[in-house]
């Protein structure tokens, strides 16, 4: 039997200032790798010492985003499968507060008999298993990102684990990559390379000689900053890759990278064959984007955290899939929900093709949510609630529509008299935060004659859940009897899943998160229906002012 190569490994790290988009480069490589025919996997290793983001605000961390198995991880991990198609699991989100409770159980069990547990071996070899853990099942190449800044004091444990790591696959079998910032001096008018060579610098005082450097620039560089920074760093002048800010859109990244023939320095790096790669797709599709046939829709998103674009960011994403898909630019209104509250949802609202609520958790701005719907469902405009959104849908729906004044969420008003949202049963003992919620790829069986059948053409399938809340089968019949039809239901028929309003343009709402399915190429088709009956609604507006 012919043994295969072992697998290749990527790190990448960040120098001089964070949100470099080193999630996005990582990705950005992995797509390339993965067109020229490998088996790519990524991950992210967080230095923080959270077990996993799912306890953390989106102030603090962005989105949460979350896997097929359940994991509440990185952001990240969606440009990870937004850009390769390919689910991410749990292994692919790694945080230091991870890596020392595995360790800290194992000394509590007694397996390390007797020794003194420190950060070097014990932790290092706890991240270099999990760099390892993805390396299975015939994986040719593993790209793993180094989160943080070279320099932080948490990043230090991973960066010596991935410095041994390197050592003990061979230099042929690992590469590191170093993402950094070229800034431009707007007073000297020039770019300047000096953070660059400190941080490789700093790299280097650890162990880690970068091979390829990537620098982020808002302008391009010429010859000498290039030959300046191969010489300060060490690196072959053609393996000092420019990334500069892109024109229009995050997906033209790959393109770049692929202009300056990144993927076939790395392949030959590693040594592995160069095999052809098509690009068509990617590049028809990042056009289609830049210039759409059919003008504009506006889409208003009703939320908490709306001043904040990384905490709805793979919604935002699948806004714009949707908007691929139809050949029209999404302008996303972002309206902070609590200003429906104060403002009144038409100062808010009018003029929008389509209305969306988000998931979201407490109880800030809910009234908001709930008029934001009110106004939807009366002026027939299009309306989509994820999560959040469909529990404030079924709550406006039984207030306005079943008579059933005071119905609330038991989340927010636990001494509501029609508790038309309360905890699913399973939820009812769980006092740890951490982890506990319904997570993960749930099935789901679709009536056929529903706007949800008519967006899948199927009528089972499977979406990913973050919630402990449930629409509650008590007041079901109540609902429906008043015109809201149940159009997706767990298998068993226990929970709802999905909501509808036949009599109404496009009325959806589900339990789910659809936002972490969609990816550029293949528009989540929830999306795509969505942002159709925006762009219906907004031709037929046009026509009636006519
Ligand atoms: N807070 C709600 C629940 O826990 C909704 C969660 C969400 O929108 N992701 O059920």
């Amino acid at each position: 039997m012919k043994s295969r190569s072992p697998a290749r490994h990527i790190f990448v790290t960040g120098g001089v200032v964070s949100s470099l988009g080193k999630g996005l480069t990582s990705a950005a490589i992995a797509l390339l790798l993965g067109r020229r025919g490998y088996r790519v996997r990524l991950q992210k290793m967080d230095p923080y010492l959270n077990v996993d983001a799912g306890t953390m605000s989106p102030y603090q961390h962005g989105e949460v985003y979350v896997t097929e198995d359940g994991a509440e991880t990185d952001l990240d991990l969606g440009h990870y499968e937004r850009f390769t198609g390919v689910p991410c699991t749990r292994a692919s989100n790694i945080t230091a507060g991870r890596i020392y409770s595995n360790v800290l159980a194992r000394e509590r069990e007694g397996g390390y008999l007797g020794r003194t547990i420190q950060v070097i071996p014990h932790v290092t070899d706890e991240i270099k298993e999990s760099i390892r853990a993805l390396a299975e099942d015939g994986v040719d190449i593993v790209i793993t990102e180094i989160g943080g800044t070279v320099g932080d004091i948490e990043s230090l444990p991973f960066l010596e684990a991935i410095r041994q790591f390197r050592q003990e696959i061979g230099r042929s079998n690992g590469l590191f990559v170093h993402i950094t910032l070229v800034p431009y001096i707007r007073a000297a008018g020039e770019l300047k390379t000096k953070p660059s060579q400190q941080s490789v610098g700093v790299l280097r005082s650890i162990g880690i000689f970068p091979d390829i450097l990537i620098a982020r620039c808002e302008r391009p560089m010429n010859p000498e900053h290039r030959d300046k920074l191969a010489l300060f760093c060490n690196v072959e002048p053609k393996l000092v890759i420019e990334e500069r800010d892109v024109a229009h859109t995050i997906y033209e990244v790959p393109l770049d990278l692929y202009r300056q023939e990144l993927d076939v320095y790395i392949l030959e790096l590693l040594g592995l064959h160069v095999r052809p790669i098509a690009m068509t797709d990617w590049e028809q599709m990042v056009e289609r984007l830049i210039h759409p046939g059919r003008g504009t829709v506006e889409i208003a998103v009703v939320g908490k955290y709306i001043t904040l674009s990384d905490a709805y960011k793979s919604l935002y994403e699948a806004l714009t899939h949707g908007g691929i898909a139809n050949n029209v630019a999404v302008a996303i209104r972002r309206v902070e929900s609590e200003k429906v509250e104060t403002e009144g949802p038409d100062t808010c609202l009018a003029g929008c093709h389509g209305i969306l609520v988000p998931g979201g958790f407490g109880d800030r701005g809910i009234e908001g949510k709930i008029a934001a719907i009110q106004y939807a469902r009366e002026r027939r405009i299009p309306f989509f609630g994820i999560c959040l959104g469909l529990q404030c849908a079924v709550i406006e729906f039984a207030r306005n529509r079943c008579g059933l004044a005071g119905a609330h969420s038991a989340e927010f008003a636990p001494d509501t008299p029609h508790p038309v949202i309360h905890l699913m049963e399973s939820q009812t003992h769980v006092r740890q935060k951490g982890g506990t919620m319904r997570l993960g790829a749930w099935p789901c069986q679709l009536r056929t004659d529903s706007r949800a059948f008519e967006a899948y053409q199927r009528s089972i399938i499977s979406e990913r859940h973050r919630h402990r809340y449930e629409v509650n089968n008590a007041y079901r019949d109540l609902l429906e009897s008043n015109g809201l039809r149940l159009t997706g239901l767990s298998p068993d028929g226990q929970l709802v899943e999905i909501i509808e309003i036949p009599d109404h343009p496009w009325f959806v709402g589900c339990q789910f998160h659809p936002e972490f399915q969609s990816t550029p190429l293949h528009a989540h088709p929830l999306f795509v229906r969505f942002v159709a009956a925006a762009l219906h609604a907004r031709d037929e507006r046009k026509e009636g002012h006519a």
